[in-house]
């Protein structure tokens, strides 16, 4: 396979803003050759994607993103070619999707405590059927007129720290990397930045993590090199991708701008392929 591949991408089924059918077009329209769809502990949009890629000549790379927590750091693992039909999968993600809900309730709870009569209708509009999470809450307050802007709605009550900012159900990372090898894929550290001492990060990759994400709005030319070194030292994979949101974060130009090659997606189906002949 030859091109860029975008390998981090959010749809309607979690906090994006375009659907699976829509995000393929654009991807189509920016010149990629491969995506993985990753949304926030759900797989629901892979179907739709696998079917509109096929009809766009795009390889929909079925992913997902989910949530862990390590030493009361909230810490993002990607999975790659995860069986998108293992009931063992589904059935997790229901009851985090369920978690997300119950905290929102909390978040909104908290936010009327404070005199901000936000209702969790309001948020479950913006979410429609998808994982519920904050940026949902930030677009209903500014709607609602809670909040002058996004920004303002984290920086002020909702991002972490802030007097509204509830957690998320606390999973390990070993328990997440064990969930996605079950359901037949490999998980990949996310955007790791600058968040992580160096013990945590060999900790998780102890833990089994396939790879790295070393390619990532988040991260300058430093760590991109820091991130290759690591990939290469412990024989892991790299990944990469915009984090694109469908402009719910002003976001509307990243798509297609931040890729690895089409190699990165190979390297996953050698290591699988590897995995299941050598054991
Ligand atoms: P959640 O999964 O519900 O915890 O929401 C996490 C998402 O909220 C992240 O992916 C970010 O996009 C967004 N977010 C978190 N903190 C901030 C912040 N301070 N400003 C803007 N967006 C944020
Ligand atoms: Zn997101
Ligand atoms: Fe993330
Ligand atoms: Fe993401």
């Amino acid at each position: 396979m030859h091109g860029t591949a975008d390998l981090h991408t959010h749809t309607i089924h979690s906090d994006g803003t375009l659907t699976s059918v829509e995000l393929i077009k654009r991807a189509k329209s920016v010149g990629l050759s491969a995506i993985g769809i990753t949304d926030h502990d759900s797989v629901n949009g892979i179907d739709e994607a696998i079917a509109a890629g096929k009809g766009d000549d795009i390889v929909v790379v079925p992913g997902i993103e989910m949530s862990t927590c390590l030493n009361e750091k909230e810490i993002h693992i990607l999975g790659y070619f995860v069986n998108h039909h293992d009931q063992q999968l589904l059935e997790s993600l229901e009851i985090l999707r369920h978690e997300r809900y119950k905290r929102a309730e909390r978040i909104v709870k908290k936010l009327n405590s404070m005199n901000i009569p936000l209702k969790i209708e309001a948020v479950l509009d913006h979410a429609g059927n998808g994982s519920i999470g904050r940026p949902h809450i930030a677009s209903a307050m500014v709607d609602e007129g809670h909040a002058d802007s996004y920004q303002q709605a984290f920086g002020k009550y909702i991002g972490n720290g802030r007097p509204a900012y509830e957690k998320k159900m606390q999973c390990s990372p070993l328990e997440i990397i064990k969930l996605i090898a079950e359901a037949g894929g490999l998980s990949f550290l996310a955007h790791p930045g600058t968040y992580l001492t160096e013990a945590e990060l060999i900790q998780i990759i102890e833990a089994g993590i396939d790879g790295i994400e070393v390619i990532h709005p988040s991260h300058d030319n430093g760590l991109v090199e820091y991130y290759r070194g690591i990939v290469n030292h412990y024989y892991l994979l790299e990944s990469g991708g915009s984090d694109y949101h469908g402009g719910m974060k002003g976001d509307d130009s990243l798509l297609g701008q931040v890729t690895v090659t089409a190699d990165a997606v190979e390297a996953m189906r050698r290591r699988l392929y590897l995995d299941a002949h050598t054991e």
